[in-house]
Order: C-alpha cells, then structure tokens, then sequence
C-alpha cells in the first residue's frame, strides 16, 4: 500500500504484470482520484509547442516566434494542460518549497519522457538566489531520476523569476543563461541531439533563450524541448 503525497489516502499501486519484476513497483505516489485531477492534452495540438487549440492551427505564440526564427521554430513536447490543479501543485512545490512534490513531477512525466531518446538532456537552471531560498533546483529534483542530465547552462543572477513577470515583461526578458564551459568536453562540439526540459511552457521565451544560447556551442544540433504543462 501507499500513501498519495497529494491528499494522504492508502491506495494499491497501480503497477503492471512487468513492473513488478523491477524495482519501480511500490514507487507510485499519486493515487488515481489525484492523478485524475490533472488534465491531459487533447489531440488538437499546435503542431510546435503543443499548446491545446481548437483544431490544429499555429498558436498566437509561436506565430510571434516565427517573426523572429523564421521556419526554425522549436519543437516542444507536453503532457498536460496547466489547469488549477497543477496551479495548486507548483505554488507548493515552487513558491512555499515543499521539496517532496519532485516525485507527483516525476511521477507525471517520467513515461513520457523516457520515450523520448535524445544524446543530451538539459535541465532549464534555476537563478541562484532562488535556489538558494528553496535548498534545491526545483527542474533538476523532478527530472534526475528519469534521464542523465548535463548541466552545459547556468542562469545569471540577479534576472527574476519568470512566474513574478507580466505577460510583456516575460516577452521582453533579456538573455538570462549562460554557458558553462567546465561541463563541455571535446565529443560534445559535433552534430548532437538535446532536450531542454522544464517544468512549464509559458510562452517559450525561457526555452528560445536556452536553445539560442547552446546553438553557440552546438551548431548542428537538434534541440527540441520537453515541458510537463502547456
Ligand atoms: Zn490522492
Ligand atoms: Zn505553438
């Protein structure tokens, strides 16, 4: 039996006739009622960043991207919509630090995600002060357990939290990363897949950043992005 880390119930785990041959059998910390509450993406998708629409048509932020990277529009992958639920589970998790939440996170990704095969996963980073505050990065605590991380971007102190803009001022964000040389080696610099991964895309101007600032260093690669929510 477990306990859901969301409202405390005993549940069975719903594990399969293979799982319970590894050692992720008694893992499952969301019980189905909680697990309900979060809203999957229908199939009408923005073909680019997954945003819900109401048939397949580009979506109004991407439509602003392309003024600006042409046909070299990135992909995103999600798998839920950002409804209250998830606003009540990252407000948690994110603002009052509740650290324990990581595995509701990972819990809700980690399928999805381990069928994406890329040669490197990178996690968004956290601005220092913040993580600081928190004791933990709040993208690499949901995601290291799933895929290797490689850590090749920091974020700049002192650039604010995304979460605390306004919609314009999110659009307007300088360039906030950085590239850390100390986690390149020689075999990194050649044609390459990456996947950034983060928690949520808002509108996709931290993920633009991060892709701009690795093509510097990886011209050739593949860059797609990976975000729970959409
Ligand atoms: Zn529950
Ligand atoms: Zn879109």
């Amino acid at each position: 039996m477990n306990e859901c880390l969301l409202c405390g119930q005993v549940f069975i785990p719903r594990f399969s006739f293979v799982r319970t041959f590894s050692i992720e059998i008694n893992d499952e910390r969301l019980c189905l009622q909680c697990l309900k509450k979060f809203e999957r993406l229908g199939k009408d998708r923005c073909p680019f960043c997954d945003k819900n629409m109401e048939k397949v048509e580009i979506c109004s932020d991407c439509r602003f991207w392309q003024k600006i990277y042409g046909n070299n529009l990135m992909k995103n992958h999600s798998i839920y919509r950002y409804n209250r639920q998830f606003h009540d589970l990252m407000v948690s998790y994110k603002r009052y630090g509740d650290y324990c939440l990581h595995r509701v996170l990972e819990e809700l990704s980690s399928e999805h995600l381990k069928n994406l095969n890329f040669d490197y996963y990178v996690p968004i980073p956290t601005s220092p002060d913040h993580q600081q505050k928190r004791q933990f990065d709040t993208i690499t605590a949901i995601y290291e357990k799933i895929v290797p991380l490689s850590f090749f971007l920091k974020k700049r102190e002192h650039t604010g939290a995304q979460g605390e803009k306004n919609k314009q001022e999110r659009l307007a964000t300088p360039q906030g990363f950085i590239v850390d040389a100390n986690q390149l080696s020689e075999k990194d610099i050649s044609e390459t897949s990456i996947l950034l991964l983060d928690d949520i895309y808002t509108n996709g101007r931290t993920l633009y950043h991060a892709r701009d600032k690795l093509l510097e260093i990886f011209p050739n690669a593949k860059i797609e992005s990976f975000a729970i929510c959409r």
